[in-house]
């Protein structure tokens, strides 16, 4: 099925997983996604290999899995830096032969000090060529604060639509801490002419120095509120995750209160982060339901 329908819906809940380290069996994953099932996710993407590359084996018997065995709609992420058309076209017929039909189409990163190879320069070349030669359901990447390559933001919105010109049909946010930078990128897209459902992306935070890291390489805010917890319970894994597990919640109710498309939750494969917040949060998805206007059947 086409993810895109799940928006017409409800306020859609995903998950995101990433295949297990190389030299790690594939099978380790399952465990998680059995866990992750049970949660009942509209979808559940699987990343490909961070810097894109072209040896990642797992990302498409993994969607394949979670598709057949799990029951539950899955994406591809499909970074196309350093491939060739040929390489492309290869990949393709791959994803054709698995049935999948969800792509996250991306550039990938270029690591520094290096360029891209390849024939794609942009996310939006992959998804023109990927609209041309298959029949597949196309998500883009966005970043409410902006890309890091990017000069400022409104040249970063103006590329955004390009993607979606080019055939996106809906976009998956990088994480951020501060809703309120998603809600302005929000009010920007619309003033773009960019129409299509947007998903919040949502990272608990589990260890502090991670996710500093992670915010400085992607140019992410550190409201101060969060830099508190960071600093509270840097020594204390336990209070620092129930902290990271109580951020995320606040700030996806507000995200849904304010009337989100959706949440995709980086689950960073931690089926036990990604219960509790499913616990705290999914009668408020259950009641944005088409025909269950009133709120949810609060189970458990
Ligand atoms: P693009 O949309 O091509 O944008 C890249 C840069 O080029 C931006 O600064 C943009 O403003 C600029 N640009 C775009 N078009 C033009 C133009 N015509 N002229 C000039 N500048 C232009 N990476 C992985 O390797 N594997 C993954 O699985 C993965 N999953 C991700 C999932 C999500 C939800 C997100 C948000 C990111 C993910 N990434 C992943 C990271 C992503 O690959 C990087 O952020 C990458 O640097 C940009 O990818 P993009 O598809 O957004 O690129």
């Amino acid at each position: 099925m086409s993810i895109v329908d799940l928006f017409q819906e409800k306020t859609v809940f995903s998950f995101e997983v990433f295949p297990p380290r190389r030299n790690s069996p594939v099978e380790t994953i399952y465990d998680t996604l059995d866990e992750l099932r049970d949660l009942k996710p509209d979808f559940i993407s699987v990343t490909y290999g961070a810097g894109g590359g072209k040896n990642n084996q797992s990302t498409i018997p993994i969607a394949e899995h979670i598709k057949k065995v799990c029951e539950v709609p899955s994406v591809v992420h499909f970074p196309c830096i350093n491939l060739t058309k040929q390489d492309v076209l290869e990949k393709i017929e791959e994803l054709k032969t698995a049935g999948i039909k969800n792509i996250l189409a991306l550039r990938g990163d270029i690591p520094e000090g290096e360029e891209n190879r390849g024939d794609f320069r942009y996310a939006s070349d992959l998804i023109a060529f990927l609209k041309e030669h298959g029949n597949f359901h196309i998500s883009a990447a966005c970043y409410p604060e902006g890309h890091i390559e990017s000069a400022d933001r409104v040249e970063d919105i103006r590329y955004l639509k390009n993607k979606v010109d080019a055939g996106a049909e809906n976009l998956i946010s990088q994480l951020f801490f501060e809703n309120k930078q998603f809600y302005i990128f929000q009010e920007r897209c619309a003033l773009a002419g960019i129409d299509v459902p947007i998903e919040a992306g949502i990272m608990p935070v589990i260890n502090s120095r991670q996710v500093l890291k992670m915010a400085s390489l992607c140019g992410v805010n550190v409201p101060k509120k969060f830099q508190r917890i960071l600093d509270k319970y840097a020594d204390n894994p336990i209070a620092m995750r129930d902290a990271g597990i109580a951020y995320a919640v606040d700030q996806i109710v507000d995200l849904v209160t304010h009337g989100v498309d959706g949440v995709h939750l980086y689950t960073m494969n931690n089926p036990y982060i990604a219960r509790k917040i499913y616990k705290a949060t999914h009668s408020l998805f259950e009641s944005t339901q088409k025909g269950n206007p009133g709120g949810s059947s609060a189970s458990a």
